[in-house]
């Protein structure tokens, strides 16, 4: 589970009795509550997941690098060999004479 997932599953669950123009329950959520929410919640960024368009690899939810030319998306391992396909430009140049 990722870092932080509990307090996403609280404030998406306050929110959804907050739709549904119900008070949160002053006793606690209750278990099938929280757990039904929570595996919403991983099915929704399971369908948000992206491709890395070089290796195909599935890219974690959040973690995805998104080009500004091609909008295509891509892993962290892939995307300087996309924007610099020539091999990333070095911090001291190197002037050859
Ligand atoms: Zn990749
Ligand atoms: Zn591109």
């Amino acid at each position: 589970m990722l870092f932080g997932d509990w307090r996403d599953t609280r404030a998406a669950l306050e929110t959804a009795f907050e739709k549904i123009g119900e008070k949160p329950p002053e006793s606690g959520y209750r278990k099938r509550d929280w757990n039904l929410v929570s595996e919403a919640i991983s099915a929704y960024r399971e369908a948000q997941a992206f491709e890395c368009i070089e290796c195909k690899s599935a890219i974690a939810y959040g973690g995805e690098i998104r080009c500004l030319d091609c909008r295509a998306t891509l892993c962290e391992t892939c995307a300087p060999r996309h924007f610099w396909p020539n091999g990333r430009p070095k911090e001291t140049v190197d002037v050859v004479k």
